[in-house]
């Protein structure tokens, strides 16, 4: 996927100045930077929930920035639990298949086959006011797995969870976006989970990504005040 000149604004403010970005397939890309500096906007373009000012997102080469959400085959999970909560685990799991026209049997072995990967079994019939977080996340996860979306967009999922389950629920990620060899945005404001996660770290500021590179390219060669210093407020 590759992000071109994305810009946007909120009234006379701008959030976002001209974001470039290319993303193999297959990457997990994490977006790290401060609270307010506009990763989730940028998320929110990406999946069509935000309308851009200015740029392009190329998908397999196509521009997907006139298509709706639905189309653009983009999964997505937010920081807080976003279950139907009238809806079982199943059910939330297959939801998007269901609105895609899948019959009842496809939808069921697919959303079988997630529940394993997420060890859920047990859960199928269970709501999400039932489940801890890490397991709603879980489902979440799933949820948007389910319709085999080309991107993941990931805004800070683990980000309302105990320390202990989100380092759990880190390594699961990467297992499963490994497995699914899913291109992959993480968003965070923890450099933390950015260093231990990701393929290559985006550290954006005020709109802007002001450097990218592995994690230790960013740790031991930041290239601005800023960066050595959001960086080495590591530990
Ligand atoms: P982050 O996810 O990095 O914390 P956001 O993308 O949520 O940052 O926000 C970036 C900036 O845009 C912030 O200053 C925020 O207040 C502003 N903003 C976000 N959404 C809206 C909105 N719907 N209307 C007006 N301002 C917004
Ligand atoms: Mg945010």
């Amino acid at each position: 996927m590759r992000l071109e000149s994305i810009r946007k604004q909120f009234g006379d403010t701008p959030v976002l100045n001209n974001v470039n970005l290319d993303i193999r397939e297959g990457e997990l890309v994490t977006l790290l930077g401060p609270s307010g500096c506009g990763k989730s906007t940028l998320l929110r373009c990406i999946a069509g929930l935000t309308d851009l000012d200015g740029g392009h997102i190329f998908l397999d080469s196509k521009d997907i920035v006139n298509l709706p959400p639905r189309s653009r085959e983009i999964g997505m999970v937010f920081q807080s639990y976003a279950l139907f909560p009238n809806l079982s685990v199943s059910e939330n799991i297959e939801y998007g298949m269901k609105m895609r026209g899948a019959s009842k049997e496809a939808r069921r072995k697919r959303s079988a086959e997630l529940l394993e990967l997420i060890d859920l079994g047990e859960k199928r019939d269970a709501y999400p006011q039932q489940l801890s977080g890490g397991q709603q996340q879980r489902v979440a996860l799933a949820r948007s797995l389910a319709v085999k979306p080309k991107v993941l967009l990931l805004d800070e999922p683990l980000s309302a969870l105990d320390a202990k389950i989100r380092k759990n629920l880190r390594s699961e990620i990467r297992e499963i976006q490994k497995k699914f060899n899913i291109t992959t945005i993480f968003v965070t404001h923890d450099q933390e989970e950015a260093l231990t996660l990701s393929d290559r770290v985006c550290l954006m500021n005020k709109g802007s990504i002001v450097q990218q590179g592995t994690p230790e390219e960013l740790y031991t060669t930041p290239r601005t005040e800023f960066v050595a210093q959001f960086m080495g407020s590591y530990n």
